[in-house]
């Protein structure tokens, strides 16, 4: 006998499968990532095959049979790697199944069904009848000439010979032109970006030398277990170039490669390149397709049509067989994790599929992660394609500015001049959107909050209105103050609107473009870069958005304002996440032959990450910041797991994570310790508590959380709360 174990895919937590099914005949093809549609109680229901065994525990008259097989499903190996993703994030089968399947298989999802045209072609009496001069109208004569030249789509048949369709119909009706149907591949829009030539460059020598060493790995095809390599390349050192050169190697022996970039959105370039360089053997999947496309390039891959996965984050999970190499470019960026459950990180699920594959892990960047700094064999390019050196840095200590300074140092506005003058381009990033960060009644002192989080709301203008940045809260800038009636307010502090409209006044008639959340979805961005790229001189303003892989030659200054703002967050990334973003707006400027310069601005010039940032000194930070972690005990020497309980009732949220961590506590392996529960600030009207579990026993302590968490959810305590449990936090 043979029998199907079924994940059912549903969103409740409590429903523990798989379930077992027997597979009667016509099910022969049925193995594991297959999709069935099962009987299950009273209902039918999707499920995916985990498992195809030979025996049940269930004798076999009690078993049930599946109803009908849905398309071709996933790939066995993706189903092992789905399964590793919840078990290791504390998710579920189901919703990590959900992330492996055809584009609309999961919960709620609406099939995508293949697009199809009608075709015609000539039929041997079509010609003779051509030849004949038969009795044909002069339409239907011009009609069947242009088919003389070679079948085509019905429409661009009835558009070129300037017919109808019912023409073409009397034509087949007559014999004389045969219709069929044939599928249409959606293909995405390739935006081309700059200009590439589709040729490889000379590697310089230490190009040649990562991708050398790279090559060699993939001679082992994993032999002697799997191999990670951190190329660490400063900003405009080539990283690209190997990365093409490693895809190109393990396609030539037949493997397939998976290419992981942050944003397609904002790095529209990367892409291009490869398709540049690889053509069709490259399928692109993001957020940004037609669900038409996404299903479309999604089975080029399962089909082996094309074997090159270009995308971002969820790219990871590509339905690619037999991978000899999966690159992450930008390792650092903070994209790779993904924010709602399952909150998989995609570094690691690459790594996972990597060993399951005995493929090759390419992690590059100019500004590592201390985990990786530390356990993947470094490649470095130490200097830029061009031979120009860094740009300088300079970093001005705004506790030192002239009185009635705005966010804007003078020295930053002479720079800023400076670049009009010589019809230059520069890069502002300030990482904090909309005008200002506060308003307040300059009589009385009172400051506007959110009523359902406590956080200030946030000033934008375009429409004027004061927003939550954490709830979709939003209401109209009063006119006067409700406490005091006063009507001078306040608008303090300085985010992206503010500086963009700033330096339209200051720098007038430079064009000014602003990139950030609030400047429209990917598609946007992408169209912004591009009129920033055109412009003969101009400023980019933005979040760190700005920051990520551009290669604009014309950038000639970078400018990071309030360079310190991310040391603040109460975080332990927040030194890393600041010396990259430092890092990375630097790298923005002196990629042309008119050389750059870099202005960092804040309040904090001694802090590591900003001193290292501006001496480029990468290995010094990264030092620094390992030590730093072994005292404390942080991340790479030990693994977090953060669980947020959410509710509107403060005593029962408390009540919640007190038991919560009290059982939690009970459970974790050695070595293993549990801060909190600690209070958050109040979102979206629901009160927070937090607990964190540092262990050197991940997958342990992963298991004692999931344990009571699980019980939590069955004896409904967790009834109204919303509960997050995050492996990894970031
Ligand atoms: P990174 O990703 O390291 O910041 P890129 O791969 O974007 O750097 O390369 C920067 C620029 O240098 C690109 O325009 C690229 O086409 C060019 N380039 C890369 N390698 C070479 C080479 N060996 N010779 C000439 N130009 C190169
Ligand atoms: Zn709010």
């Amino acid at each position: 006998m043979r029998v199907a174990r079924v994940e059912p895919l549903t969103t409740a937590r409590a429903l523990r499968g798989p379930f077992d099914y027997l597979l009667p005949e016509g099910f022969e093809g049925v193995t594991a990532g297959a999709v069935l549609e099962v009987p299950f109680g009273r209902r039918r229901v999707v499920g995916v095959v985990v498992e195809v065994a030979d025996s049940s525990d269930f004798p076999e008259e009690r078993l049930l049979e599946p109803i009908r097989q849905l398309g071709q499903g996933t790939t066995p190996e993706l189903v092992e790697i789905a399964l590793e993703v919840a078990d290791q994030y504390c998710s579920t089968p189901a919703r990590a199944l959900g992330l492996v399947l055809p584009p609309g298989t999961g919960v709620g999802g609406r099939r995508v069904k293949e697009r199809t045209e009608r075709t015609c072609r000539l039929t041997p009496e079509g010609s003779r009848a051509l030849e004949d001069g038969a009795r044909l109208g002069a339409k239907q004569r011009v009609a069947l000439e242009i088919l003389g030249g070679g079948a085509m789509s019905t429409a661009r048949l009835a558009g070129e010979a300037g017919v109808s369709s019912s023409t073409v119909k009397r034509l087949a009706d007559r014999g004389l032109v045969e219709i069929g149907e044939r599928q249409v591949r959606r293909e995405p829009e390739h935006r081309e970006v700059g200009s590439e030539s589709d040729g490889a460059p000379p590697l310089t020598e230490a190009q040649a030398a990562a991708l050398e060493r790279i090559e060699r790995a993939l001679g082992n095809r994993g032999d002697g277990g799997p191999e990670t390599f951190l190329l660490a390349g400063v900003t405009g050192s080539g990283k690209t170039e190997v990365y093409l050169g490693a895809v190109e190697h393990v396609l030539s022996q037949g493997r397939s490669a998976i290419v992981l970039v942050p944003e397609i959105g904002l790095t529209p370039q990367a892409v291009s390149r490869f398709r540049a360089r690889l053509g069709d053997t490259v399928a692109v999947l993001h957020s940004g397709l037609t669900a038409g496309q996404r299903h479309d390039e999604w089975e080029r891959l399962r089909r082996g049509e094309a074997t090159v996965c270009v995308g971002p984050r969820s790219a990871v999970f590509a339905p690619l067989e037999d991978i000899g190499l999966i690159v992450v470019d930008e390792e650092h960026d903070p994209s790779y994790k993904q924010e709602s459950d399952p909150r998989y990180d995609a570094r690691r699920v690459a790594e996972m599929r990597a060993r399951r594959n005995g493929a090759v892990l390419v992690l590059g960047t100019a500004t590592p992660r201390p985990e990786t700094w530390l356990s993947a064999e470094r490649l470095e390019l130490p200097d830029r394609v061009d031979g120009l050196g860094m740009p300088p840095v300079e970093v001005v200590d705004m506790r030192d500015a002239p009185p009635g300074t705005g966010a804007l140092h003078p020295s930053t506005i002479d720079a800023l001049a400076t670049v009009r003058e010589r019809g230059e381009k520069a890069i502002v990033m300030i990482n904090r959107r909309g005008f200002s960060p506060w308003l307040t009644c300059r009589t009385c002192g009172h400051h506007w909050g959110c009523p359902n989080c406590d956080v200030s709301l946030i000033v934008h203008r375009d429409p004027d209105v004061l927003v939550c940045h954490h709830c979709a809260h939003r209401e109209p800038v009063p006119p006067s103050c409700p406490e005091c009636s006063g009507t001078t307010l306040a608008r303090s502090g300085a985010g992206t609107e503010r500086i963009e409209v700033e330096l339209r006044d200051l720098m007038a008639p430079m064009e000014v473009f602003r990139l950030d959340a609030d400047t429209g979805a990917s598609g946007a961005h992408g169209e912004i870069l591009e009129r920033f790229d055109r412009a003969p001189s101009a400023i980019l303003v933005g979040t760190q958005m700005v920051a990520k892989g551009h290669d604009f030659p014309e950038v000639t200054l970078s400018v990071v304002l309030d360079a310190d703002a991310t040391l603040r967050f109460p975080d332990f990334r927040a030194e890393e996440r600041t010396f990259s973003l430092v890092t990375q707006l630097a790298g923005r400027s002196g990629r042309g032959p008119a050389g750059g310069r870099v202005i960092v601005q804040t309040l904090a010039p001694g802090a590591p990450a900003i001193a290292r940032a501006s001496s480029h000194d990468s290995p010094g930070f990264l030092e620094g910041e390992l030590e730093r972690r072994k005292t404390l005990d942080y991340p790479p020497y030990s693994d977090l797991i953060r669980l947020v309980f959410a509710c509107e009732d403060e005593t029962r949220v408390s009540a919640l994570a007190e038991r919560a961590a009290r059982e939690i506590g009970d459970r974790l392996p050695p070595g293993s310790a549990l801060l909190g529960p600690a209070p958050m600030f109040r979102a979206r009207g629901r009160h927070r508590m937090r607990i964190l579990v540092k262990t050197e026993d991940r997958s342990d302590a992963v298991t004692a959380v999931r344990e009571v968490v699980e019980e939590l959810g069955s004896d409904g305590a967790l009834r109204g709360v919303v509960l997050s449990v995050d492996v990894d936090p970031q």
